[in-house]
């Protein structure tokens, strides 16, 4: 039998467990760089690289997918006359909220400020509309604080294989203006 001498044990399993430690270190390092402070959802720099990700197996696949971005109505008010702390507990919620109630193959993230993303693989432009309406009509009826009804708008596009991630989120963000533009807490779509 192969005499192993102690110290050499003992030098291996002190490098194992550097190793580990380094492994987490460097994990929670990059959690930290794609996550949201606030909402702990994933962040702007982290969705950017999802759509990119997406657009290649488009082009690659030609699977689908589309995109809805959110924004919170009269959100100024909720500040203004509650107060920041109050504002910043109702994004908590207004995360969960939606991260609770999509699948886990898509992926939610804060665009900025009061306004969210979600990226739907496989997901047509009606199937994301209904899904945007079906989250709509959740934060319309959830009880976030008894002073204030808090709603939002949605804006809905699918991938068109001209896009670049630019033409895609400049559609998206046009769907979420015309559904501002039409009377807040509703859906619009723009298809291509
Ligand atoms: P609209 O229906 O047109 O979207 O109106 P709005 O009031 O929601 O839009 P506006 O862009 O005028 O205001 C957005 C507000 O969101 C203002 C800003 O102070 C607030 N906000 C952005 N980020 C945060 C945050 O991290 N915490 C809190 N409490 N407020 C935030
Ligand atoms: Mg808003
Ligand atoms: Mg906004």
């Amino acid at each position: 039998m192969i005499q192993v001498p102690v110290q050499l044990i003992a030098v291996f399993l002190v490098v194992l467990q550097f190793s580990k430690a380094y492994d987490r270190t460097h994990r929670e390092l990059t959690d930290l760089s794609i996550t949201d402070k606030l909402t702990q959802l994933k962040n702007r720099a982290c969705l950017d690289e999802r759509i990119s990700e997406e657009l290649a197996r488009f082009r690659r696949y030609g699977e689908t997918f589309s995109v809805i971005l959110t924004d919170i109505d009269f959100f100024k008010e909720v500040n203004d006359n509650f107060g920041h702390q109050k504002g910043d507990e109702v994004l908590k919620s207004f995360a969960g909220l939606l991260e609770n109630n999509i699948r886990e193959t898509d992926t939610i993230g804060r665009w900025g400020g009061e306004e969210f993303m979600i990226i739907i693989p496989n997901c047509s432009h009606r199937q994301g509309m209904g899904l945007a309406e079906k989250l709509r009509a959740l934060v319309e009826k959830h009880d976030f604080f008894k002073e204030q009804k808090i709603t939002c708008s949605f804006g809905v596009t699918e991938v068109q294989p001209s896009d670049s991630p630019d033409d895609l989120l400049l559609r998206a963000d046009q769907a979420l203006y015309l559904a501002k533009q039409t009377g807040r807490n509703r859906v619009a779509g723009i298809k291509e």
